[in-house]
């Protein structure tokens, strides 16, 4: 099967938005099997749209179409396609209903130009919207060529995509597909190295995409049935598990911060953050999952060095001769916010995100991270290296979280740990660790 994506928007012709609708759709499309042969981006046109379309129809067995389904009056692709497939339009009484509600419950009401987006396909289907309010349509022409429009919000289309059009897709591809993602902690080049010729595996397939501090495997596996195809996908993530060991922190989560509130969850913990150059950004993770407030009252954010005397009771000598950045400073801040939090265990961090303040034996990008529980402190070097501000945090607040995590689940420390006694980190208060 053939395929080709066609991104509808003057907004990404203009350059105002980046096409990550395109990237996803050749992943999942590569992933079921389809080659696709093209990707398009086609402002707001209806003429130049059905220009487009007829001739890539002719070469394509499937046309995946990204935007224009909005309620505007240039959002024209849907009238367009629906003519070049031999379809027509038609009100959906249900999809009505259901944008009207979402106006009365948002206390307005809808204006009429929405009732565009209620009109579906009369020969064709439309593909539910649970994320907002356009339904997507699925034609399908004389000879079976095929085309499905979503809409643009990436949010709205990757869930219309995994629970209306893949199964969709895959019914016709042959069997079933199964998919689950497992999430990584490390680098890509390296786990790709390591996974050598289990990326390299045809069915069960396995994809590798980088995130901010972890990759992402995504397994697929075909199967005659769901049951079998899911067998076929985890005996294959075995492999992964085998290979990577503790860095796979789990699979199908949206991302480290639910693994560690369910892990806290389940030790009946409580936890708390000392943060200083993430300025909360560990507690803001944390406390994005719904539920967290089992496992999180409340963290500190101590920029300044008297905010982590004060808060925290770090030593104001040790921030003499030590610094803020340094491993002492980030084990009392651990220490200082567990006791004062009375958690059970706390994490902090210290450091330098750049882009100014670094010098050369504190380079922008070191970060230290520390992880105190009543047993004792690990003390974690980060060096993040000269990336931006933004990802420097982010990558430090992935750290963090990882050592919550090893605490939690009485996993071992990372490498670039050092495991210091209570009594160890109170002595830091006159003198440094022993290097
Ligand atoms: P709406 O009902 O919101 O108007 P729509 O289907 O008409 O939906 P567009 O108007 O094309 O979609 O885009 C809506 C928003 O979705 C854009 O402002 C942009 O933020 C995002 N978006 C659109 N296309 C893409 C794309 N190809 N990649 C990433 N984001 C996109
Ligand atoms: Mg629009």
């Amino acid at each position: 099967m053939t395929a080709e994506i066609i991104a509808v928007g003057t907004e990404l012709l203009l350059g105002d938005i980046l096409n990550t609708n395109a990237q996803f759709l050749s992943q999942e499309l590569a992933a079921l099997g389809i080659d696709v042969l093209h990707q398009h981006v086609i402002g707001d046109n209806a003429a130049r749209v059905a220009e487009l379309v007829n001739t890539a129809k002719q070469r394509s067995d499937l046309l995946v179409f990204s935007g224009g389904l909005g309620p505007t009056a240039d959002d024209l692709t849907k009238e367009t396609v629906a003519a070049c497939y031999g379809d027509s339009l038609t009100l959906d009484e249900e999809e009505l209903a259901k944008i009207e509600a979402f106006y009365l419950r948002t206390g307005r009401t809808m204006p009429d130009n929405n009732r565009k987006q209620a009109m579906v396909p009369v020969k064709g289907r439309k593909i539910v919207n649970d994320h907002g309010t356009a339904p997507g349509v699925w034609f399908e022409d004389e000879q079976g060529r095929c085309a499905v429009l979503l809409p643009g919000p990436p949010h709205e289309l990757t869930a219309m995509w995994n629970e209306g059009v893949r199964p969709l897709l895959a019914a016709r591809t042959g069997g079933t597909l199964h998919s689950l993602t497992l999430h990584v902690l490390g680098g890509e080049s390296d786990l790709e190295t390591r996974g050598g010729a289990l990326f390299q595996h045809e069915d069960p397939t396995a994809a590798i995409y980088a995130k901010v501090g972890e990759c992402h495997i995504r397994i697929t596996a075909r199967g005659e049935n769901d049951e079998d195809a899911k067998a076929r996908c985890e005996a294959f993530a075995q492999n992964f598990y085998d290979l990577y060991g503790d860095a796979v922190y789990d699979a199908d989560v949206p991302a480290l911060e639910y693994t560690v509130v369910r892990l806290l969850n389940e030790r009946g913990w409580v936890m708390t953050t000392a943060e200083s150059c993430t300025g909360g950004l560990v507690a803001e993770r944390v406390t994005n999952v719904a539920g967290s407030s089992e496992v999180f009252r409340f963290g500190f954010v101590t920029y300044a060095n008297e905010a982590k005397e004060k808060l925290l009771g770090v030593s104001a000598h040790t921030l003499a001769t030590e610094g803020a950045v340094s491993p002492e400073t980030a084990a009392q801040m651990a220490l200082g916010a567990l006791r004062a939090a009375d958690a059970d265990v706390a994490v902090a961090l210290t450091g330098i995100a750049g882009p100014g303040g670094g010098t050369p034996e504190k380079p922008v990008g070191l970060v230290w991270g520390a992880a105190a529980t009543r047993d004792g402190v690990w003390v974690r070097k980060m060096t993040l290296g000269r990336r931006d501000r933004d990802n420097i945090r982010r990558r430090a607040s992935q750290h963090a979280l990882d050592l919550v995590r090893r605490l939690a689940a009485g996993l071992p420390a990372p490498e670039d740990t050092t495991a210091y006694t209570i009594p160890q980190v109170e002595a830091s208060r006159t003198a440094p660790f022993a290097r």
